[in-house]
């Protein structure tokens, strides 16, 4: 990919970080300037856009081409849908415009096509508001994104799981409990937790932890709200020591005793011991996640998992020789010197141990990574996405179904990550939180609550606690009235903040 510097004269600055993800597509933008009288040695892209009369007309134009498109505005929109109706297509005209644009220019051809944001089953579930079946719907949002057919494909088999999965209804919420420790920290994790090291904080963030659930189930009774799924994650909830995860698991159970569905990661397998594992079978947690990332120990060591592939097996094996049955593993594509031969491997040993679901992430070299600041030697997009192939193989060869989907940002060969399951497998949660279809009472340290309306425009308002634990512990109380505001009064003081938003980002 060719290095760029841009500098972008638009009339719609407030879109720009959104075309320069279209750019980021085709090349690396090194730096980019935004209306920008100060962008010496930088590139000039210029963006013309015009509306008028139920018409819209947009340009792009860089390196001496053009392209122009234009959209006529829809003439039975409610009054009340308007602005957002107007907003979103004005943005996708745009965004296309320009796709189209680099597209012609430089002949690459993105797998995503024109996609950027994080969820692409929106964009059908879209096709499928307005009256369209699965396949017709796909074949729409393949069509106006320039999605490959393989993705398409992917999108297809998902809705199609997805579809035969109980629906969430409006008096239902998730709970989410977020344990922000780790054994150690992994060099590609952006996540703003603590390695256990720091234990200190351990047992006041207990503290804390229990009261806002006391008050979280205060609020769901007063708020008339049923539990659904329940998950818990981090961090690795598993990394607490054997009492602590006692405490709870006690606790969990004994506010949130109806969830349809437990989850809880077991992440890193070298905090699993045969207690906490008989702690979950006694309260009959069905679900947990052992995490290999790669069999590879080298690339373990590089990556500071701290724990070998051995270990993996181990803990495995030891999970189902105690019953658990439904078991998801996490891997990911394109970790830093990993060969296709090392992916291989890693998913000759899956098919070994055949779990019940398996996540097949890619990396996303994320800014605040340990990883991103070493400037690792990364697999090529080529091989990353092959790797991801193979990961799609293997599900099948165990005979496992795509069932939720999401992107990140700088994503290894622009790809994806999708987690698959055996039928009856499938995980309600992980669906809930990429689909944004259900409230989830988040709970912690850097947990995110999410209260979804049952509009017409499906509006989400969300509440996020704060990330610190120290902070966390000081204004535990501040987090749970958040809440309360949020599920009791609509959450209106956070109305402004970036937090809010109707969760497609297309
Ligand atoms: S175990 Fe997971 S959350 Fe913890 S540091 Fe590693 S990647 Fe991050």
């Amino acid at each position: 990919m060719d290095a760029v510097s841009i500098a972008l004269h638009t009339p719609l600055a407030s879109y720009a970080n959104e075309f320069c993800d279209v750019l980021k597509l085709f090349y690396k933008v090194e730096s980019f300037f935004v209306n920008s009288e100060d962008a010496e040695n930088a590139e000039t892209v210029t963006h013309h856009f015009a509306e008028d009369r139920g018409m819209m007309t947009t340009s792009f134009a860089f390196r001496g081409m053009m392209h122009e498109q234009s959209a006529e505005l829809p003439q039975d929109i409610e009054p009340k849908r308007q602005d957002v109706i107007i907003k979103r297509l004005r943005k996708r005209l745009c965004k296309i415009t320009l796709y189209e644009l680099l597209k012609n220019m430089t002949g690459a051809k993105p797998p995503w096509g024109s996609l950027t944001g994080v969820r692409p089953t929106r964009l059908v579930y879209e096709e499928m508001a307005e009256g369209l079946g699965i396949d017709d719907a796909v074949n729409a949002a393949a069509a106006e994104f320039d999605i490959s057919p393989d993705k398409a494909e992917i999108l297809r088999q998902i809705i199609r799981v997805q579809s035969a999965l109980p629906a969430p209804n409006a008096q239902e919420a998730d709970v989410y409990i977020s344990i922000p420790f780790c054994r150690t920290r992994c060099a590609y994790c952006s996540f703003p937790g603590e390695a256990v090291g720091k234990g200190s904080q351990i047992a006041p963030y207990l503290t804390a932890l229990f009261e806002e659930m006391n008050l979280t189930a205060d609020l769901m009774g007063e708020a008339g709200l049923k539990l659904r799924a329940l998950y818990i994650g981090g961090g690795t909830p598993t990394a607490l020591n054997e009492e602590d995860f006692q405490r709870l698991m006690d606790e969990t159970m004994r506010l949130f005793p109806t969830a349809c569905e437990y989850t809880v990661e077991a992440g890193r397998p070298d905090t699993i011991t045969k207690r906490k594992l008989q702690t979950l079978k006694d309260f009959q947690v069905g679900r947990i996640s052992i995490n290999p990332q790669t069999m590879n120990d080298e690339t373990l060591r590089l990556i500071g998992r701290d724990h070998s592939a051995a270990d993996t097996i181990k803990a495995y094996e030891m999970a189902r020789s105690m019953g658990f049955m439904d078991i998801n593993m996490d891997v990911i594509a394109g970790l830093p010197g990993e060969t296709m031969a090392d992916f291989e491997h890693t998913m000759n040993e899956i098919i070994r141990l055949a779990p019940s679901s398996l996540t097949v992430h890619t990396l996303a070299m994320k800014r605040t990574s340990r990883l991103n600041v070493a400037h690792t030697p990364l697999p090529d997009g080529q091989i990353a996405a092959q790797m991801v192939r193979l990961g799609g193989k293997t599900a099948e060869q165990l005979q496992m179904e795509p069932y939720y989907l999401y992107r990140q940002k700088y994503m290894a060969g622009q790809q994806q990550n999708v987690g698959y399951a055996r039928r009856g497998c499938a995980c309600l949660y992980n669906v809930d939180i990429m689909e944004e279809n259900t409230s989830i009472l988040a709970i912690g340290a850097g947990a995110i609550s999410k209260r979804v309306f049952t509009d017409r425009e499906q509006r989400i308002k969300r509440a996020p606690n704060v990330s610190n634990v120290s902070v966390y512990i000081d204004r535990t109380l501040e987090m749970a009235r958040r809440k309360y505001s949020l599920f009791m009064s609509g959450g209106e003081q956070y109305a402004n903040s970036s937090c809010v938003g109707s969760g497609n980002n297309e």
